[in-house]
């Protein structure tokens, strides 16, 4: 029933004035019954009374004690009021209701007997539980005379019935019916952003990806700004998902044209020399390597995504690892033309995967070998400082624009696309995978290039993570 952010708005706003009210009304009810207005005309008759009895029994102490009760009965018919002698214990000596009223509670000594211009009500009560207003004067030393009266409920009710609720009610009831509007219009204001912020995110979950406009209060434009952003990012991630698949299929069906095409060669006939067939196997086997490569390379990625690919945490020579690289790439760099030179200075052992850097640092020189033409060459160093070991591959190659090497890192980018073919030409993940790889094991990898004066990549790997 309140289940909407407008019903418990005016829910809160009614239950606000209700509760202000209510606590206005008993602030009002309690000053009421407190208030001495209401009994003015008891305390003045008291007052009167108590002048009148006293001055009249003046004498007192010399009257009989029979004449005294007589004296108080009279009293009483004539004043209307209750008159007890007290002694100065506070007990009583004569009580004009003895036996016709229920005793009045007794005072407790030293009694005080209230001044003239004292008009504040004294209240006490009677053994029936009534309320009883009085008013103490003293006679002499000894004896002390009390006037007292019921409290006249009749006033305090009038009063409550004819000014108070009449009063409460009125107000209250003119208050709590612009609470209940104001409180309807308010809710509709505040929550009307809100709602039509709800339409639009239907929209877009719809599959309408357009931006919410920002509107509103601040908080419903901020949520706006963040849901804008979120769409942003679930576009992206789609798109790039879209890009993913495009990728992967086309670079599968080049090497899969060319499988068919020969092993149709083959069928056919077209083939039957043995250098023929030999170079359509040759085709055939070398495909299927590039595509077996291709699928390992995906599958790394994904575990890699997934943070399932079981990276080691063992203590390794990065040095001895980086001359294995050297040597390993020694043939191919000999095969192209281009010098490799290796510059190492005192590095400790670091904790890491030797397979997947050596994985990211073959790929990183072969990259080196692979796009510096003849006679340049590739440089291999690494220090270490501050915790941290640097290794720094760098190649007199052609470099990468700037715009390309924000990209370069990125799957499937290959910048240049000419120099793409041959058998060792790649699929554009290798960077892709090293960056992920580095990442995984708490590193960092940056690539520096000036087109036309080569590339250099820089990979740190903190060392004190043993
Ligand atoms: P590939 O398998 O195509 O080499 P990479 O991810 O290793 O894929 O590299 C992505 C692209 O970055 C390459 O296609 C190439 O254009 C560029 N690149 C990488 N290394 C170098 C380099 N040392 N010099 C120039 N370009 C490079």
């Amino acid at each position: 029933m309140f289940a909407s952010l407008r019903t418990r708005l005016w829910l809160t706003y009614f239950v606000l004035i209700a509760v202000i009210l209510s606590v206005i009304g008993l602030s009002l009810f309690f000053y009421l019954i407190r208030n001495p207005v209401l009994y003015r005309a008891n305390v003045e008759h008291l007052r009167i009374s108590l002048a009148a009895i006293t001055v009249r029994m003046d004498l007192f102490d010399t009257f009989p004690e029979r004449q005294v009760q007589r004296i108080v009965d009279r009293e009483d018919q004539v004043l209307k009021v209750r008159v007890q002698i007290l002694r100065a214990d506070g007990t009583v000596l004569v009580d004009s209701r003895q036996g016709n009223a229920p005793a009045l509670a007794q005072l407790q000594p030293p009694l005080k007997p209230q001044n003239e211009v004292q008009n504040q009500p004294l209240f006490t009560s009677d053994d029936s539980g009534t309320i009883w207003l009085y008013r103490l004067g003293q006679l002499n030393d000894q004896y002390f005379v009390r006037v007292a009266i019921p409290r006249p409920r009749a006033a305090l009710f009038g009063v409550l019935r004819d000014e108070f609720v009449l009063l409460v009610l009125r107000t209250g009831g003119i208050a709590l019916l612009l609470a209940l509007i104001l409180g309807i219009l308010m809710a509709r204001w505040i929550a009307a952003p809100l709602q039509r912020m709800a339409v639009e995110t239907h929209r877009v979950a719809t599959g309408n990806f357009q931006d919410i406009p920002l509107e509103g209060p601040r908080e419903v434009q901020e949520l706006a700004q963040a849901f804008n952003q979120m769409t942003h990012r679930v576009q992206a991630s789609q798109q790039s998902q879209r890009d993913f698949v495009a990728n992967v299929s086309h670079e599968l069906k080049t090497p899969l044209t060319s499988i068919q095409g020969f092993a149709q060669a083959i069928l056919d006939g077209t083939a039957s020399t043995p250098e023929t067939l030999q170079q359509a196997a040759t085709v055939i086997s070398n495909e299927a390597a590039r595509m077996y490569r291709l699928v390992l390379d995906l599958l790394t990625l994904a575990r890699l995504d997934a943070g399932t690919e079981n990276l080691q945490r063992e203590p390794l020579d990065l040095a001895a690892l980086l001359r294995e690289v050297t040597d390993k790439l020694a043939p191919q760099a000999r095969q192209s033309g281009v010098e490799i030179q290796l510059e190492l200075q005192p590095l400790s052992m670091i904790s890491g995967d030797a397979d997947r850097l050596a994985q990211v640092f073959t790929n990183l020189v072969e990259n080196g070998l692979k796009y510096t033409p003849a006679g340049g060459q590739v440089m291999l160093s690494a220090s270490q400082a501050n915790g941290v070991a640097e290794v720094v591959i760098s190649d007199t190659g052609p470099g990468i624009s700037a715009e390309e090497q924000s990209r370069v890192f990125e799957r499937f980018y290959q910048a240049d696309k000419s120099r793409r073919g041959g058998s060792g030409r790649g699929a554009g993940l290798g960077l892709a995978i090293a960056r992920e790889l580095i990442l995984a094991q708490g590193g960092t990898i940056e690539l520096f290039s000036v087109p036309g004066k080569g590339s250099k990549f820089v990979v740190k790997i903190p060392t004190d993570r043993l």
